[in-house]
């Protein structure tokens, strides 16, 4: 089995924090790599709260530059220097970030343990901004009051892997299996070629996920998003306030659905809720009227792919 995609929710509501309500984080881990989505005020305390090692974290992409979203950045980057990081982060933001963040650096005199990279986001087309060895991370373009990106983080294809029985039955030396797991096809004993597919099953499918904060109903979205394995589709609103999305620039839970519906994902999982609603599962029941396969983000709530 491959690694495990694993988004942990650190937190999945609008704009004003509760008690356990808190603004927008989350934790991806992808083929054993921890990368940081949005972190809205108070976000390391939500990691310590579950257990995650931070200080493991890279890479770091921020949606847009609405409180919700970035105002536990500055907290997080001073915690990981007093703690001597010295491992470099790239943060993938819109164009304003980093000023903003030398400032608060400046007045504070605050000097990084650790170099900080910035990758300025200002196109309004989709891009490959973060080509790692095992996955890479793209931009979905999404429609907010302000510059916004969702992310698209795409596992790269591993090896293929070795037939057991197969080699077995062929009597190839156990010296070979390191090549053919790399690709290359094995010269027999008696001096026959056997191809890598003989001898090989494919690799494991490629996981993918799309995290989509905040935006209004973009179907321009969806051939980027298209078939991913779990998409993350904020649903500020009910139906009941849909009056409300051309004004805030937010969506509703039926629109995240249709959205889902459309580009044939795996899971939707909703969130981003406005403070007035009380029951969660009113979410979950209009998108569903859409779409079958809907998780609710929740604090602390890790969803395993
Ligand atoms: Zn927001
Ligand atoms: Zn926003």
């Amino acid at each position: 089995m491959s690694a495990p995609l694993k988004i942990t929710i650190l937190g999945c509501h609008s704009a004003t924090p509760k008690t356990n309500a808190y603004p927008t984080s989350q934790i991806v881990e992808v083929r054993g790599q921890l990368l940081l989505i949005d972190c809205g005020e108070g976000t390391q305390v939500r990691l310590r709260e579950n257990s995650i090692k931070f200080n493991q974290v890279k890479h770091i992409f921020i949606s847009h530059l609405h409180g919700d979203h970035f105002y536990g950045l500055i907290g997080l980057l001073s915690t990981l220097s007093l703690l001597n990081r010295t491992t470099p982060i790239t943060i993938y933001a819109p164009e304003g970030a980093q000023e903003i963040l030398n400032i608060q650096f400046k007045y504070s005199g605050t000097y990084l343990s650790y170099p900080l990279h910035f990758v300025e986001l200002k196109s309004t087309k989709s891009e490959l901004i973060c080509d790692e060895e095992k996955f890479i991370v793209k931009t979905i373009p999404l429609e907010h009051r302000v510059y916004t990106n969702g992310f698209l983080i795409v596992e790269k294809e591993g090896k293929r892997k070795l037939n057991l029985q197969k080699v077995e039955e062929l009597k190839i030396d156990k010296a070979y299996f390191k090549k053919i797991v790399n690709g290359e096809d094995v010269i027999s004993d008696d001096g026959s070629l056997i191809k890598n597919e003989e001898v090989t099953f494919p690799p494991d499918p490629v996981k993918s996920y799309a995290y989509c904060s905040d935006t209004t109903y973009k179907p321009d979205i969806i051939p980027i998003i298209k078939n991913a394995t779990a998409l993350y589709h904020e649903s500020t609103f009910l139906e009941l306030h849909k009056n409300l999305c051309a004004k805030t620039k937010h969506s509703t839970a039926k629109q995240a659905a249709s959205i889902a519906k459309q580009a044939n994902v795996g899971h939707l999982i909703l969130g981003h809720y406005s403070a007035r609603y009380k029951n969660l599962d009113d979410f979950k029941a209009e998108a569903q009227t859409e779409f079958e396969n809907i998780l609710l983000a929740k604090s602390r709530k890790t969803f395993v792919f």
